[in-house]
């Protein structure tokens, strides 16, 4: 599809104007990083900026730091969603090598501090079109913390969501296209057993050790493994494993992570999880209790959505680097070992040959039916409305997420306006889905839902 040429010089126009503003928001959070439900700060610049510039505001009780900013009247409703929480311990400066700006502190090693400002230009970029244009429909701007820890499941779970009627989102990457993979769906337990502590020399028959129910339980997962569906992945880590060897443990923990290709399949396998815990405490007389810590359904990409994505992509202007971006990228490039750099690119099955260059400056279109192992909480939102999704190329080819030089690249001047970049695409698409009488789109991805049958529940709800 063809974007309007008038239209796309409107969007750039918008964003020029307001992008010293853009940039600063963007940068007063990446300066100052909170992690997940600590992000007071970050949630009041975006709060403040909105209701200045005409958004209704409304904070959720659900989840702290959490809320809708909303612009116009009647339907349809779009939805623009950001986070800003940073990493614990990433701390680093805008360099080529390793330097933390505060040693052990927090850092934006996912780059959310661009994830919310492109999400920003994307909301108040279409609410100026709709204003100056006098179209009908509503524009949001979903504030959705803590999203490297519970993620935003508790806002989808009270239907914060369901009125809307499509969402979009997109995220720092290294090569620009439609988010088209999905991801895996997960549910992250602690598995705690409960024994009888004793001398461990002197009356070891009176105990009953809660680290043998935890090593029996790990040791069945490892069998299990055999006889699960290609794609499901267990990981655990002995997060309680008793205090002394001279004590026979009283309290010992499994933290587990499920993963698996449909948040279906999680719940299956939490069944027989289950069944392995009940097992190994059986056999060791001891007690077990399960903590519910976060889980989040697999993404559905809405292939309406993201056709209209690219074309987006491809229509407004992809910034061209300067001579010093360009050479930042290359050398934080090549901090990277190069053997790892291609770790970014083929699980989504970009082409090798974009390591040849330090930044991806033209438009892909990648991860057609891939899966990554990784899970994201716009799965649970792609459950219940039409979701699409894109990544935009803000940190150099083969720099990946949660690493110190993501944090890095995403403080660059070439970050912030690649950031700006993917919100002025989301914009356009916005306005497609708004200003069509015939609402075409809008009715393409919801008939597309409706056809993939997706029933939500949450895999946190066994
Ligand atoms: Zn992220």
């Amino acid at each position: 599809m063809e974007y309007d040429r008038s239209l796309i010089s409107a969007i750039t126009a918008i964003d020029a104007d307001q992008s010293p503003a853009y940039n600063s928001i963007a940068m007063q959070i990446w300066e100052h990083p909170e992690v997940s439900f600590q992000e007071e700060k970050s949630a009041a610049l975006y709060m403040d900026r909105l209701a200045r510039v005409g958004f209704r505001i409304e904070e959720f009780p659900e989840m702290a730091h959490s809320f809708v900013a909303e612009f116009g009247s009647g339907d349809p409703v779009i939805g623009y969603m950001g986070e800003y929480d940073a990493l614990p311990g990433m701390s680093q400066a805008c360099t080529t090598h390793r330097e933390p700006v505060v040693e052990g502190g927090p850092g934006h090693a996912c780059g959310h501090n661009l994830l919310g400002m492109g999400s920003l230009v994307a909301a108040e970029t279409l609410a100026t079109l709709i204003r100056t244009m006098s179209f009908q429909g509503r524009v949001r701007f979903y504030g959705c913390p803590a999203e490297e820890a519970l993620g935003r499941i508790p806002l989808v779970k009270a239907g914060r969501f369901n009125d809307a009627d499509a969402i979009m989102t997109w995220h720092p990457a290294d090569v620009n296209t439609p988010h088209r993979y999905t991801t895996s769906a997960n549910l992250a337990l602690v598995f705690s057993f409960k024994g009888l502590a004793s001398h461990a020399g002197m009356a070891p028959q009176n105990g009953r050790s809660a680290l043998d129910a935890v090593q029996l339980f790990n040791l069945s997962l490892e069998f299990m493994r055999e006889h699960l569906n290609p794609g499901i992945m267990l990981h655990y880590v002995i997060s309680d494993g008793g205090q002394r060897p001279n004590i026979v443990p009283e309290s010992a923990a499994t933290f587990l992570y499920i993963r698996a290709p449909s948040a279906q399949q999680v719940r299956e396998v939490s069944k027989r999880v289950i069944k392995a815990a009940q097992g190994a405490a059986l056999m060791t007389e001891t007690k077990f209790s399960i903590e519910i810590r976060h889980g989040k359904c697999d993404f559905v990409p809405n292939t309406s959505i993201q056709d209209s994505l690219l074309s987006a992509m491809q229509s407004i202007p992809f910034p061209h680097p300067s001579k010093d971006e360009t050479n930042f990228a290359r050398d934080l490039q090549r901090t990277v070992p190069k053997n790892d750099r291609p770790s970014t690119l083929d699980p989504i099955a970009a082409p090798r040959d974009l390591l040849k260059r330090p930044l991806h400056t033209n438009i892909g279109d990648f991860g057609r039916g891939k899966r990554i192992g990784g899970s994201l909480d716009t799965g649970d939102v792609s459950y219940v409305v039409p979701t699409g999704q894109m990544n935009a190329a803000t940190w150099p080819v083969g720099v990946g997420n949660h690493t110190w030089q993501s944090c890095a690249a995403s403080g660059s001047s070439w970050a912030l306006r690649a950031a700006q970049w993917a919100g002025m695409c989301m914009a356009l698409v916005g306005f497609e889905l708004v200003s069509d009488e015939k609402h075409t789109l809008l009715e393409a991805a919801k008939a597309e839902h409706r056809q993939a049958g997706l029933h939500y529940k949450s895999t946190m709800d066994l």
